[in-house]
């Protein structure tokens, strides 16, 4: 299994600098690719692998891409051809799409390490320090430790538009050191849980918690305070320059604190139940989406889930996505559908008289998918009314930020 870990890095003044002047070596790297790609006739071009062969030559030529790691060079060389494949892919599903472009300093802020040349040092502590070849030693915060089977292919290091640098490390561990998830035979209403996106509340599980929308009003109003700062600055001058940091900071403050918030909820999740059902993300809406805010939230819910399936696969706990159409109109109890405007909050069936809050009736559909997703029948022998908790447990936005979980 693949996944990453991302941590703030603190280099030095010096460090900084020289990192900075390989990154633009780097830049210059794929540019160069680049530029060979599209203008020279040559037998080995046309794929990350047989372009390597190049390097050697280019190192000839000139000498300042011998200053870099040369695994390094390898990887910003495969970088183009992956950007490449995505512009094909992007173009195979309808979308207009341009040539890939020469990389101007402010467009090109990392490098990546790959396979070797990095080394991880002195993480016993809440600071570690990643040593990097033919530039020096880099000191991490390192809030959350990299797990002990895991295996670190590759490490990138980012200076964001903020000025701050970040290292992300790149991890594998092997499929046969994952703990097992329980077997189906094992997994019942009370270890399980089925979640629904909700409208009003971030999310509602099936065993009647509600987790609130973390609350960004105070983080959005400063930011667009700044923004509108920014905008009576002289584009270009110092001060514009200035400001425009801080609205990167503010815009990154945002995201951190979203991602912050999810770890939690994700984590809290996957040590509390053996099975964990969300609803699918259907990729073609997403894409064409209803307006900037509908976007920004399957964004949120999108990057939930992703952080989601990577812990149930550390933890050994199931995570399945489940087909979304229907579970608010359907009735859990009996399954027929009802349509329901948005304003109703109540879901009340005609048919067999089942009534619960609109969201509850939504996250026990989910969870009723998920078994059957599963392979697994839903118990007969447990009617929905009884799966349905007594009462709902609303956890503020606040308790999950201070204690790191939806418990009491
Ligand atoms: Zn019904």
């Amino acid at each position: 299994m693949d996944y990453s870990h991302r941590y703030h890095a603190y280099p030095t003044q010096a460090v900084a600098e020289r990192l900075e002047h390989h990154i633009d070596v780097h830049r210059q790297a794929y540019n160069y690719t680049r530029y060979e790609y599209e203008n020279v006739d040559a037998e080995n071009i046309g794929s990350a692998y047989k372009h390597h062969y190049r390097l050697p030559d280019w190192k000839d030529k000139y000498p300042v891409f011998s200053e870099v790691n040369s695994k390094a060079l390898q990887r910003t060389v495969t970088r183009f051809y992956q950007n490449l494949s995505n512009l094909s892919e992007k173009k195979q599903n309808g979308h207009k799409v341009g040539k890939l472009k020469w990389k101007s300093p402010t467009e090109y802020q990392s490098m990546t390490y790959s396979q070797s040349g990095f080394k991880l040092k002195n993480t016993s502590g809440r600071h570690a320090t990643l040593e990097l070849s033919k530039v020096g030693d880099i000191q991490i915060r390192y809030h959350r430790p990299i797990p002990d089977e895991a295996e670190i292919k590759e490490v990138t290091i980012k200076k964001e538009t903020t000025g701050e640098w970040f290292v992300s490390f790149g991890l594998e561990t092997d499929d046969a050191d994952l703990p097992e998830k329980p077997d189906g035979d094992s997994l019942d209403a009370s270890n399980s849980v089925g979640i629904d996106l909700g409208i009003l509340n971030y999310i509602h599980t099936s065993d009647g918690k509600t987790v609130d929308w973390l609350d960004l009003e105070d983080d959005y109003e400063r930011l667009r305070r700044e923004q509108r700062k920014l905008s009576r600055k002289e584009n270009g001058s110092n001060n514009y320059e200035k400001q425009r940091r801080k609205v990167s900071k503010g815009k990154r403050h945002i995201q951190r604190k979203v991602l912050d918030y999810q770890h939690k909820i994700t984590t809290w999740l996957v040590r509390e139940y053996d099975a964990v059902f969300v609803e699918d993300l259907n990729v073609q809406s997403m894409l064409q989406g209803d307006g900037n805010a509908r976007n920004k939230q399957d964004a949120a819910w999108r990057q939930f889930i992703t952080l989601l399936e990577y812990k149930g696969d550390l933890h050994g706990t199931h995570v399945v996505q489940v087909e979304a159409r229907g579970t608010t109109k359907e009735c859990a109890s009996c399954g027929v559908e009802t349509a329901k405007p948005i304003w109703v909050r109540e879901h009340s069936c005609p048919a067999c008289g089942f009534e619960c809050d609109r969201d509850a009736n939504a996250s026990l559909n989910v969870l009723q998918r998920g078994f059957s997703e599963l392979g697994l029948g839903w118990p007969e022998s447990t009617p929905v009314e009884t799966t349905l908790p007594t009462d709902t447990d609303s956890v503020s936005a606040k308790r999950v930020v201070e204690t790191g979980s939806l418990g009491a």
